[in-house]
């Protein structure tokens, strides 16, 4: 369910969502650009997805000209087979949902997967609570990737797709609205997923030694409130001790 259409300024709707414990819903980004909409995530589900775009319908000058995904976990690209639009994505995310996009993807499957790997039980069974019908449900792979940096160039608006090394996955993706000063931070700033912890001995420090503070007026994370700079530095001091 939204809790939010937050407007920043003409040309960013930030949909944030209620937080429902148990189900992963992370903050979708809609860029208006005169006669284009960029989607920066897609929500964890198609149905998701659909209630966002009967919420923005009259709001959107045109069909949707280009998806981004800031990494490839099930809550930010599941909603995706909603669209039909090109997704941009780092070369690492078509590379980890190439191996699910041929299978066929249904509770049965879903549950198998729980067998042969209990660690991701509570994972998978999140997905099947927010999906209502498999039928139609398709995974949507990047047909655009990059590998380092990437402009997306509006009318009047740029993208700059930014790849860092995360630890919450290898194919992290920040989004920054260069005149807007907003930046996406996808799910970077969070631990990984506990079925993949010892496969990210990266630093958080490192990653956040890397952003673009000065140009940044508004932190957007995967996750909960938008924050201002200082209240993101804030927070990332106390989070991670720095
Ligand atoms: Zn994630």
């Amino acid at each position: 369910m939204i809790r939010e259409i937050r407007a920043i300024g003409d040309s960013l709707r930030i949909i944030i969502p209620e937080n429902v414990p148990g189900v992963d819903q992370p903050n979708i980004g809609v860029v208006v650009s005169e006669d284009q909409t960029v989607f920066i995530d897609c929500g964890n589900s198609p149905n998701y997805l659909r209630s966002v775009l009967a919420e923005l319908d009259s709001t959107l000058p045109g069909p949707i000209s280009y998806i981004i995904y800031t990494h490839h976990h099930w809550d930010h690209v599941f909603g995706a087979s909603a669209l039909s639009a090109p997704v941009v994505a780092h070369e690492r995310c078509y590379q980890n949902l190439t191996p699910l996009a041929s299978a066929k993807i249904d509770r049965s499957f879903w549950e198998k997967e729980i067998r042969r790997h209990p660690l991701f039980e509570q994972s998978h069974r999140a997905k099947m609570s927010v999906m209502d019908n498999w039928e139609d449900f398709r995974i949507v792979l990047p047909t655009i990737t990059f590998q380092k940096r990437m402009e997306l160039r509006l009318r009047s608006c740029t993208l700059e797709l930014i790849h860092v090394e995360a630890p919450h996955s290898d194919d992290s993706t920040l989004v920054r609205l260069i005149e807007q000063g907003v930046l996406f931070l996808g799910d970077a700033i969070y631990h990984p997923p506990v079925y993949a912890q010892e496969h990210r001995p990266l630093s958080f420090r490192k990653m956040l030694a890397t952003l673009p503070y000065k140009e940044v007026n508004l932190f957007v994370p995967g996750h909960g409130e938008p924050m201002n700079r200082d209240d993101f530095r804030e927070r990332m001091k106390i989070k991670f001790r720095l």
